[in-house]
């Protein structure tokens, strides 16, 4: 199984280092923030699948960045828990739109904990990604970054590779060159957008040796879709 990635963000050194080991025996591979700008900076270079999200922090507070993430296109679909204290914030947050998919509140169970992220995981179709990715004769090894069509050994530079991940796990919606190359290359990449129709196009060549090159298709204005059925 492929590693599920967690970004901490708690400004309570003792609190971060707790959910840090509680993650961690659980396999969870976990980055750790005290701040939402030091959040950002990890945001940048890989997306995490889940952010645990403490509700008070300094600066700009938790539930405001939620909200924030939510209405951005690269973020949007990265689940959120926030964590709150017991009390007042914890009826705010039950109440409120906050842009999280759920909350606990502190102090919480290790095996409480676990659950509910477990549970958020799932709904996202983000529990533990299998080993295989497997989609009309192509076959993903996410593990040893191999690809086989119809069981034929295809070389794939990383770039590629990551590419068509992405494509194969984020079927039929259209994703715009700044979207690829932030979710693709990650934020931190300063990557003209031409570089992801030169990627677009070398995926295509490979593909079309095996008839797939139509799965990846072009959205006029907008962007690129994968999908197997033709539009
Ligand atoms: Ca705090």
């Amino acid at each position: 199984m492929a590693n599920v990635d967690i970004l901490v963000v708690e400004d309570e050194a003792p609190i971060r280092d707790m959910l840090r080991l509680v993650l961690e025996q659980a396999n969870f591979t976990v980055r750790a923030a005290p701040d939402v700008q030091a959040a950002l900076k990890i945001l940048e270079t890989k997306l995490p699948d889940l952010i645990l999200l403490d509700w008070m922090l300094p600066g700009m507070s938790g539930i405001d960045w939620a909200a924030k993430l939510r209405h951005d296109a690269t973020y949007s679909d990265i689940p959120i828990i926030l964590v709150t204290a017991r009390g007042e914030e914890e009826d705010k947050v039950s109440g409120l739109d906050t842009g999280a998919d759920d909350y606990v509140t502190k102090p919480f169970s290790p095996r409480e904990l676990i659950a509910r992220i477990n549970a958020v995981l799932r709904r996202f179709g983000k529990g533990e990604k299998p080993a295989l990715i497997q989609v009309d004769g192509i076959v993903l090894d996410a593990e040893q970054h191999r690809l086989h069509i119809d069981q034929r050994p295809v070389e794939l530079s990383p770039t590629e590779y990551r590419l068509l991940e992405f494509f194969i796990t984020h079927p039929d919606k259209v994703y715009s060159r700044t979207q690829l190359l932030d979710r693709v290359w990650g934020r931190s990449a300063y990557i003209e957008e031409r570089t992801v129709d030169v990627h677009i196009r070398r995926l295509r060549k490979i593909l079309a040796e095996f008839g797939r090159d139509a799965m990846i298709q072009t959205v006029r204005g907008f962007g690129y879709r994968f999908s197997t059925q033709s539009h």
